[in-house]
């Protein structure tokens, strides 16, 4: 099954050197998600061959405009498309009035119901469940308030091992083996034992997305063991008075959350216009965290069941 997540933008701040700025298509279980949703966004969804009208939710993780001002043009198609399924928007306070607002000016109501969830400052906690995962805010700090998303999919049941299945087993055995139960007649007798007849489940992945914020080290705690990691990698060391001034972090201090989260896999992004070239900050990152690679647009990064 499906896990995966698609760069739309990287770029901090500024689009340059044809960088778009920060959205991300996460893809779990046939679930779609859009996370930031930076200008053009809807156009690189488009040149990346990604729809949009499965996109039923989407996580702002701050309300600078380099992190949300494609939503408005994302939903005026969607409008145009006439999408007729609810749009659930999750953002910090004020993002219902922006765009309550466009949409009165313009007169246009949209063809389908926007839900927004407020996120709470400085929360952590689950803003979304369904049977198959749930999404967490990661409290990042910033000049305003922003909150990272942990994407987690639910513990999953026992796999039952068809090759050794007896006949004639009721549904609700099945479904008690997968559960982790034995087979037992009606007086409670053990038929078959749940070791012998089912396999370990598959195991429970994770994405966690944690931009924009100065180096916050308890985020490492919150993702401990995550399968993949987005951290915010606006500068070098080079520049890390920068990084201080404006609450950002730099290479070093993405590659070192992702080293003490224990995580898989580091993707670092929403780079400084001040860098053309790149390698600078894969090579800073690399030499701490080795597993670290560059958020480069339309580059899909998987993980495997
Ligand atoms: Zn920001």
């Amino acid at each position: 099954m499906s896990f995966k997540i698609t760069i739309l933008g990287s770029s901090g701040a500024l689009p340059v050197y044809g960088r778009h700025p920060s959205a991300q298509l996460v893809e779990i279980q046939s679930r779609f998600f859009l996370v930031d949703c930076g200008e053009a966004a809807q156009m690189q969804l488009m040149r990346f061959g990604a729809s949009y009208h499965r996109i039923n939710h989407i996580f702002i993780s701050h309300l600078h405009g380099d992190h949300y001002l494609g939503l408005m043009g994302l939903i005026f198609t969607m409008h145009l498309q006439r999408r007729a399924a609810d749009l659930h928007v999750y953002s910090h306070r004020g993002l219902d009035e922006i765009i309550t607002t466009q949409l009165r000016y313009s007169r246009s109501a949209p063809s389908f119901r926007i839900v927004f969830h407020r996120l709470e400052k400085d929360a952590q906690g689950v803003i979304y469940e369904d049977d198959a995962i749930t999404v967490e805010t990661i409290p990042l700090v910033h000049k305003i308030r922003s909150s990272g998303f942990l994407f987690k999919e639910k513990p999953k049941p026992r796999r039952v091992d068809k090759t050794r299945l007896p006949q004639g087993l009721l549904i609700r055995q099945v479904a008690g083996l997968k559960r982790g139960d034995d087979v037992v007649d009606d007086a409670g007798n053990i038929l078959y034992r749940n070791a012998d007849l089912t396999l370990p489940p598959r195991r429970s992945r994770s994405y966690a997305y944690c931009s924009d914020t100065a180096y916050v080290e308890r985020i490492a705690e919150q993702i401990k063991g995550v399968d993949i990691l987005y951290h915010e990698a606006t500068f070098t060391m080079d520049d890390e008075p920068r990084a201080r001034e404006t609450l950002h972090s730099t290479a070093a201090h993405a590659a070192t959350i992702a080293l003490k989260a224990d995580a898989g896999k580091l993707v670092l992004g929403h780079f400084s216009a001040r860098y053309k070239e790149l390698e600078p900050i894969l090579d800073e990152a690399r030499r701490i965290f080795p597993e670290a690679h560059l958020a480069l647009e339309g580059v899909e990064f998987s993980i495997a069941e």
